[in-house]
């Protein structure tokens, strides 16, 4: 197998070699920001906003990246590069950084910036032909004023117990309700519903990610002249909706057919998901920054 290379504050370590301290306050507290990027027949797919969402996170939490923004744009395109992937998945992680073995970040004075390409391990097709079933969890989204799910922070015990109660139900995904008993988002992707013809997506004050492709999905709504919005619902707005979806970077767009064991609209994956999942998998591959333009050129003349 190919040598892979790992970004790791300026320099490239090969995967086998890259390590960090376990005084790292990323692995001691979970204290730093992160991002999971794809890359589509060697187009970076919204780089631009992902690196926004990084630096809004890192914000956040009084972090500062040691780097300015253009040039982690250009680590990420070089670090693909190096990784002669066309095909990838992206994952870029800022931890505080070494400190002492207390919480206090003002003993971290420098942080970590790693950026780590692979190959992408594609959800597999029958998934997105046949949906999802899923359910709701006992465990409820963060409050937005303890630890705001805006921020795409390293520290997801959050979403993992989300994932141990969905392992334990049987199924793959679930979702989150905030402590209003309000729809949040999946364990790792947002979520719409379909009533009539019009998309419904939780506010973000709801409670979950500004997510990119939720993003992507209401850009190309627009587009294509569905309307959508961003209002409250709860689990019976799901449960009555004709279709169901989650979004995200992993999952592009993924029908939901079951929740809590009642059948979504017809139990299949709706045309409007359907519609969706198309168009986005072709604005994934022009939307974005180019890893490898002079192929580009060649290959449009
Ligand atoms: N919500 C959560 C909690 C996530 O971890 C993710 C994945 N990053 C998403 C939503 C979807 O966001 P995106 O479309 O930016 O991947």
């Amino acid at each position: 197998m190919e040598e892979r290379w790992v970004y790791m504050n300026g320099k490239y370590v090969k995967k086998s070699e890259a390590t960090v301290s376990i005084f790292d306050h990323g692995f001691l507290y979970g204290d730093g920001v992160f991002e999971g990027i794809r890359v589509y027949d060697g187009n970076v797919f919204r780089l631009r906003e992902h690196l926004e969402r990084l630096y809004e996170s890192a914000r956040s939490i009084l972090l500062e990246i040691p780097y300015s923004i253009e040039e982690l744009e250009e680590a990420v395109v070089k670090s693909v590069r190096k990784n002669r992937l066309t095909n990838a998945y992206i994952r870029l992680v800022v931890s505080r950084g070494v400190g002492e073995l207390c919480l206090d970040p003002t003993k971290c004075s420098d942080p970590r910036v790693i950026i780590i390409v692979d190959q992408v391990k594609l959800f597999p097709q029958e998934m997105y032909d046949k949906g999802l079933e899923i359910v709701t969890v006992p465990t409820r989204r963060n409050v937005p004023d303890a630890l705001n799910p805006k921020i795409k922070s390293l520290n997801y015990l959050n979403n993992i117990l989300v994932k141990i109660e969905a392992n334990r139900a049987g199924v793959g995904e679930a979702l989150m309700l905030n402590s209003d008993g309000y729809v949040a988002e999946g364990s790792g992707d947002n979520v719409f519903i379909v009533k009539r013809g019009t998309l419904y997506t939780p506010p973000g004050y709801v409670g979950a990610l500004d997510g990119i492709t939720r993003r992507a999905i209401m850009d190309l709504c627009d587009r294509l002249g569905y309307e959508v919005k961003e209002q409250p619902f709860t689990r019976h707005d799901v449960f009555v909706a004709d279709e169901c979806f989650l979004t995200g970077t992993a999952a592009e767009v993924i029908a939901v057919v079951n929740v809590d064991g009642r059948p979504i609209g017809d139990a299949k994956p709706g045309p409007i998901t359907r519609r969706l999942l198309e168009e986005f998998r072709k604005l994934v591959k022009v939307d974005g920054v180019q890893v490898y333009p002079e192929k580009d050129e060649k290959t449009r003349s």
